[in-house]
């Protein structure tokens, strides 16, 4: 009897460290496959993060961006983006975004007026003012359902690009002023003349500049129709307008710039029939945001 139950003893005790044998590897191998695709997936985010901005390969991928606390000066450190994953993509619709720099000006409020009447939502780069009459639009363009990024505070080329120091310095005032101003810290911004520019070329600085606001998690967006109501000349209403038809042709994502100044009647003269025939053409209008993949000039 005793042996009988010794031997079932014995088998179930076989059994068990069979079964153990069996599983404990099982499930350590399952432990560790899940860190090894966690790791893969961590690479893949600072991969696309690292590919996203500059290329224009996917149409949506998932993106990690913001402030990874590694900025790279030790000033401003409350000008940082929280870091935060956010589908970014190029849509596939003929899409335009109108992009306003500049501003707030005189004519801010027939813009918004215009965009208003069709239903159009925009994008300003706004620059710092401190007239009492033009600081409320900052929070009126937000209200009234556009998009606000940075485009420095001076917007003095021979400031700002003196130095890595000046242009955060810069970009520190018109962050604080907007962010007083709406409630709202920005993230998206331009570089006045653009990425590259005549100011930034040849300058060790300037991935420099670039790179520390990258770091510090704010996405900026050059353009790839130019409306050219900035020339010097002035341009007329019908030359702006048909600059950007043609600017547009047959590309499916536009980001337009336009001026939002004291002196661009021009500019509000065109654009009534720049967003007519657009729509007439099938375009629809948005502002960019957060998920709009970047414009970037190479
Ligand atoms: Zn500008």
């Amino acid at each position: 009897m005793y042996n009988r139950e010794n031997v079932k003893r014995i088998k179930i005790a076989i059994r068990v460290i069979g079964l153990l044998l069996i599983f404990v590897p099982t499930i350590i191998l399952s432990i560790f496959s899940v860190q090894i695709s966690k790791v893969k997936e961590e690479n893949r985010n600072l991969l696309v993060q690292n590919s996203l901005l500059t290329s224009d390969k996917s149409d949506s991928q998932e993106l990690e961006y913001g402030s990874n606390g590694r900025v790279i000066l030790d000033v401003y450190s409350d000008m940082v983006v929280p870091w935060r994953s956010e589908p970014v993509y190029a849509t596939k619709e003929k899409t335009i975004y109108l992009t306003f720099d500049d501003g707030p000006s005189s004519k801010t409020k027939e813009i918004l007026d215009i965009l208003d009447q069709y239903d159009v939502k925009a994008t300003f780069f706004v620059t710092g003012t401190e007239d009492e009459e033009l600081l409320p639009l900052y929070k009126e363009i937000v209200d009234r359902g556009h998009a606000l990024g940075m485009h420095s505070y001076s917007h003095d080329y021979d400031l700002i690009y003196s130095s890595t120091e000046a242009f955060l310095a810069d970009m520190y005032k018109i962050y604080s002023l907007i962010k007083t101003q709406t409630g709202t810290a920005p993230v998206l911004f331009r570089y006045p003349g653009g990425s590259t520019n005549d100011w930034l070329e040849g300058n060790a600085y300037q991935k420099e500049i670039i790179n520390e606001m990258e770091a510090r998690g704010f996405i900026y967006h050059d353009w790839n129709v130019s409306s050219g109501d900035s020339s010097y000349y002035g341009l007329e209403a019908k030359e702006i307008h048909d600059n950007v038809i043609n600017g547009i042709g047959s590309k499916t994502r536009s980001v337009v710039l336009m001026h939002d100044r004291a002196r661009q009647g021009e500019t509000v003269a065109a654009l009534p029939s720049i967003i007519e025939e657009l729509k007439a053409n099938g375009y629809k209008f948005d502002k960019l945001t957060t998920s709009t993949k970047p414009f970037r000039f190479e």
